[in-house]
């Protein structure tokens, strides 16, 4: 018997498997069959318009989202989202041509547009225990702490700068530089100073100005000490090394333009890390915004 907490390919089938499936959801999630003449709204075979059975009005439901003028068959573009779903360590465009038969061009832009719809930022602070770290992302060369090119290879790696709520969500953001100013702004956005319990950051003393009204703990990093009873910042820790793991095998290099839709990817199924079919439907949903 089928799971409900999983979302498979034979679920994939029966709700998305065709072109008039895929356009019935998107009406049905975006519109309201009932027409204010009384008509209804019915599909019009072989083009993407629902249109009135009374006044004739017409309507196209993929106006305005990721799916407008795009000639890629709906159960494909559904299919794609079914794969990125369920891939927590990312997918690549080839992954996606190979598996669909599309253009490297069209699997990629797919790819793309998904991860950009993931960008729209939860408006909910962090609260209870939260963990903040930043780290360096990117370039093609290895930094190391003995390496003497280290300066040039630093130079091209972009500055990540993360908080995750320890049981709740996590948030991720490449900034400009790793200065104190930049950290407290990401502080102040993301993370509550009166319902945080504790603020855990290493020691760095960025913090020391910034996180100021914040019940701040801190872990010795350069004294070797990781691990301080419950004060660490491993949680955030296994993300980074999750991502760099995951970005070297999956998608080799990413350039640092799109560095943060690559981010948001990860960040989304970190997020949604508990339920295949939740986390398949909240994609959908931000894949198409209500509006109304
Ligand atoms: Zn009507």
């Amino acid at each position: 018997m089928a799971r409900a907490d999983k979302y498979t390919i034979r679920d994939l089938k029966r709700d998305f498997g065709t072109e008039a499936r895929c356009l019935e959801f998107i009406f049905d999630t975006l519109h309201s069959r009932k027409c204010s003449c009384g008509g209804a709204y019915v599909l019009i075979k072989g083009r993407r318009q629902f249109q009135c059975s009374k006044c004739r009005f017409q309507i196209a439901p993929t106006a305005g989202t990721i799916f407008h003028k795009s000639p890629t068959p709906l159960n494909l573009w559904f299919y794609t989202i079914f794969i990125f779903s369920n891939a927590k360590s990312g997918v690549s465009a080839k992954e996606v041509e190979r598996q669909l038969g599309t253009t490297y061009k069209t699997a990629w832009r797919m790819l793309y547009l998904i991860r950009k719809s993931l960008a729209k930022k939860s408006e909910d602070y962090l609260t209870g225990d939260v963990e903040m770290d930043e780290t360096y992302m990117g370039g093609r060369k290895r930094a190391g702490t003995y390496n003497i090119n280290r300066k040039q290879a630093m130079e091209n790696k972009s500055v990540v700068i993360g908080a995750v709520e320890r049981g709740g969500e996590l948030r991720a953001e490449v900034s400009k530089n790793d200065r104190a100013k930049t950290i407290g702004s990401f502080l102040d956005r993301n993370v509550n100073p009166i319902t945080s319990r504790r603020l855990i950051t290493d020691e760095s003393n960025r913090y020391d100005k910034v996180a100021v009204g914040y019940n701040r703990h801190t872990v010795q990093h350069n004294l070797k000490e990781f691990v301080k009873g419950d004060v660490h910042v491993n949680t955030l820790e296994s993300f980074w090394s999750h991502v760099k793991r995951s970005t070297k095998g999956t998608h080799k290099v990413i350039s640092k333009k799109y560095l943060q839709t690559y981010l948001d990817g990860f960040v989304f199924h970190y997020n949604n890390r508990h339920n295949d079919r939740e986390r398949f439907s909240h994609l959908v949903g931000a894949l198409l915004p209500v509006s109304k």
